[in-house]
């Protein structure tokens, strides 16, 4: 059932032309099944999804999101999201957890049942898990090798390189391998040696008074909480900087984390087993900024 902390809303393409995804929004029940065993989102993992956290009712960069959504649609070849609709499905599902600080809501757009035209839409949120660990503690991280150069979005856009897709099984397995070597999670290095993201987050350093982060030309995604951390550096008296960064930057970086949505600041406190000094004031400053932002 659509209870206080599950909810579903079912972006239907009836109302839409064939082929877009264009639609209405049916309340549904999460408890039941609604995706087709034909559906290529859980045939082939081919379809794209964003998600959102929400702040006592309010999407934190929704066009952030909408934009990559948007950008992901493209990447591969999907029909245009109609923006508006997408934002009431986030902003519908937000007014209802309002009661909650922290919550979240993922929208995916499948390409659909194969051989149809119309693409699979849904909106899903729930209540946040708590992450004071891994906010203040900090995290364990590995590097692993992605095994791609980071011209890959250039040379090769049909691997997808910084699409948000439904394919997130290497970036599990990635995450598994991080377990078993004693790590909560992975930062990417490409195949010519730059640091590229988590396999679910953005990777950020500061280095003296600059905060730095890799471009999204070397095939990572667009983060929008990486973005948003970026527009407010200079209340922490921070520069932000765009740059390619290398492990020595990282080692060299005195401090780092991985930001992302939901988990929103996770300061990195060891790399591949080295321990590493965390900017503790600073961790709380910008985790106080993201839980608090209203739009
Ligand atoms: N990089 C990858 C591969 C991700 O999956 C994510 C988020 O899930 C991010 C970066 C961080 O993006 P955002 O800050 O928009 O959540």
């Amino acid at each position: 059932m659509n209870t206080e902390e599950h909810l579903l809303l079912v972006v239907s393409a009836a109302g839409g032309e064939a082929g877009s995804s264009g639609g209405r929004l049916i309340d549904a029940d999460p408890g039941q099944p609604h995706l087709s065993v034909l559906d290529v989102a859980a045939t082939r993992g081919d379809g794209i999804f964003e998600t959102i956290s929400l702040g006592a009712g309010h999407p934190q960069a929704v066009e952030l999101h909408l934009d990559r959504f948007e950008r992901s649609a493209r990447m591969l070849d999907l029909p245009a999201p109609d923006r508006a609709l997408w934002r009431d499905a986030v902003l519908t599902i937000a007014a209802r957890l309002a009661a909650h600080d922290e919550a979240w809501v993922k929208i995916v757009l499948t390409r659909g049942i194969e051989g149809h035209p119309d693409p699979t839409g849904w909106a899903y949120g729930t209540v946040s898990p708590a992450f004071r660990r891994e906010r203040t503690e900090g995290i364990d991280v590995v590097l692993l090798d992605r095994g791609l150069r980071s011209d890959v979005a250039a040379t090769s856009p049909w691997l997808l390189a910084g699409a948000k897709t439904l394919s997130y099984a290497i970036n599990r397995a990635a995450a598994r391998e991080a377990q078993r070597r004693g790590a909560d999670d992975v930062v990417f290095v490409s195949s010519d040696g730059l640091l590229l993201e988590g396999p679910t987050a953005t990777l950020v350093l500061r280095t003296g008074d600059r905060l730095r982060t890799p471009p999204d030309a070397l095939g990572i995604l667009p983060g929008t909480t990486q973005a948003d951390l970026f527009t407010a550096a200079h209340l922490w008296g921070l520069e932000a900087v765009v740059e390619p960064l290398t492990p020595a930057d990282l080692a060299e970086a005195d401090a780092a984390w991985l930001v992302s949505s939901v988990r929103h600041a996770a300061p990195i406190r060891s790399v591949d087993g080295v321990a590493r000094a965390i900017d503790a004031p600073l961790t709380a400053a910008m985790n106080g900024f993201l839980r608090a932002r209203r739009s």
